[in-house]
């Protein structure tokens, strides 16, 4: 079955051989549900009458709203009636979607500057370039970085975009157990000719590869103790903030400003407007040089469309508020609801007995599952007690550590949190998955 008439295997043949059981088809009721509204506190699910699995949506189906534990939404931005929306929509007034051109064509409007100036004065670095997609920026950006005959060090669990980065860029790449300092330090002096001054190893550069909060794990970098191997071994790092930036640290300046690490020992500050911004798209963050370096090389910004405008004005907006320059102490009170929201919602899993990962102050929480059965179970039975969550499995984990992935905002209030806890407590009973109080297992 996987030859086509013609005699070639099909487009999709590794798809298909992989899911040889058509599971996906089986539990595809669990994601891409179409939505009705912008998710916030709560998300409209479309859903569907039939009981019949393999039935497409019927998009004229029942509107569900129910509790929304899935979007990255962490200080409650994302909402069009939210503190961003008149700013947004006089925006789109003026300026409408599209320039119709690449940055560095016709495309560069004087919104788009403003957004880099904020940028770089809010991360703390000289200079700063956005990018319609923060999946294309680590993808397009590593390779202007690296090429061959350099070494790229990367963690294990780093998000698609970096790997895809790293790959494309046609360097030697090695990889280093997650969050592990002992075992990155094992690589990088592995990795340099022993005996050689450093300037005489064998790479052209080297380049660690980290993120901030890891998506699926819900774990902190070890940024300090990273720093201190790089004053040692002399390499250059990269860190993708895509989940910490306006999540963590007192000023929501994220990992830099929780752990107390200067920005000036990261080289390449990387973020995405996606999640606490309630926007679009990605940032580089770094020296002017290279920025300006960045601004002749870089594919996604010399060949592809900017970020809209209106999208823009909403990154402008949200992070003036986080920075306080709009006045208020809005910023401050949703950096300290989210940390307080998402240490409340972890502390209750883990003294209800489930095997829970990730550090306090992660907005993301991960609750295994281990079994893939009962992936599309979790799903299901929350969504029928009214919340909506994310399971995640093969490929994004490894097969034996599927998992659920909550994440927390600040729009949720204590109400909220202690229904979904107590959801997620009658699903854990129903689904056996509680091990006990405090118990650890390591996978
Ligand atoms: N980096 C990381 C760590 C991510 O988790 C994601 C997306 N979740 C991206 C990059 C890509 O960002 P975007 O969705 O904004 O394209």
């Amino acid at each position: 079955h996987l030859m086509d008439s013609n005699g070639f295997a099909p487009l999709t043949s590794d798809f298909e051989s992989f899911y040889t059981r058509r599971l996906y088809t089986r539990i595809r009721d669990c994601w891409n549900r179409p939505i009705t509204k912008v998710p916030g506190r709560t998300i409209h699910l479309l859903t569907r009458e039939s009981k019949d699995f393999n039935k497409t949506f019927n998009l004229t189906g029942k509107v569900n709203e129910v509790l929304n534990l899935s979007s990255y939404n962490y200080l409650g931005f994302a909402l069009n009636s939210g503190p961003c929306a008149n700013a947004v929509e006089k925006t789109l007034r003026k300026y409408s979607i599209s320039v119709c051109s690449p940055r560095s064509e016709a495309g560069t409007m004087d919104i788009h500057r403003q957004a880099e100036d904020l940028v770089s004065s809010f991360i703390g670095k000289e200079d700063s370039m956005i990018i319609s997609m923060g999946f294309a920026t680590n993808s397009t950006v590593i390779p202007c970085l690296m090429e061959k005959n350099c070494l790229i060090i990367s963690d294990e669990l780093n998000h698609a975009s970096l790997v895809f980065g790293c790959r494309l860029s046609g360097a030697a790449i090695k990889v280093f157990r997650h969050n592990d300092i002992r075992n990155l330090e094992e690589v990088l002096s592995s990795s340099i000719a022993q005996g050689q001054p450093r300037t005489h190893r064998p790479w052209k550069k080297i380049l660690v590869v980290i993120e901030g909060i890891y998506s699926m794990e819900g774990s902190i970098v070890k940024l300090a103790e990273i720093v201190a191997l790089k004053d040692k071994y002399k390499f250059y790092l990269f860190l993708d903030e895509a989940h910490s930036i306006g999540a963590l640290g007192p000023n929501g300046r994220g990992v830099c400003d929780l752990l107390n690490v200067p920005t000036d020992k990261i080289d390449i500050m990387m973020g995405t407007f996606t999640k606490s911004f309630g926007a679009a798209g990605g940032y580089i963050a770094s020296s002017k040089k290279i920025i300006d370096h960045l601004k002749t090389s870089c594919h996604a910004h010399l060949y592809a469309e900017p970020i809209p405008t209106p999208v823009v004005q909403q990154i402008i907006t949200s992070m003036k508020i986080i920075m306080g320059l709009d006045g208020t102490d809005t910023g401050a009170k949703l950096l300290s609801s989210i940390y307080r929201n998402s240490k409340y919602f972890m502390g209750k899993l883990k003294d209800k007995g489930f095997i829970v990962y990730g550090d306090e102050g992660s907005p993301v929480v991960p609750l295994l599952l281990f079994n893939p059965a009962k992936i599309p179970a979790f799903s299901r039975e929350c969504l029928k007690r009214g919340i909506a969550v994310v399971v995640v499995g093969y490929p994004a984990t490894p097969i034996i550590t599927s998992r659920v992935r909550f994440c927390i905002s600040a729009a949720h209030t204590k109400e909220d949190l202690d229904f979904a806890l107590s959801v997620i407590d009658e699903v854990g009973d129903l689904l056996q998955l509680k091990v006990g109080k405090n118990r650890k297992i390591k996978i």
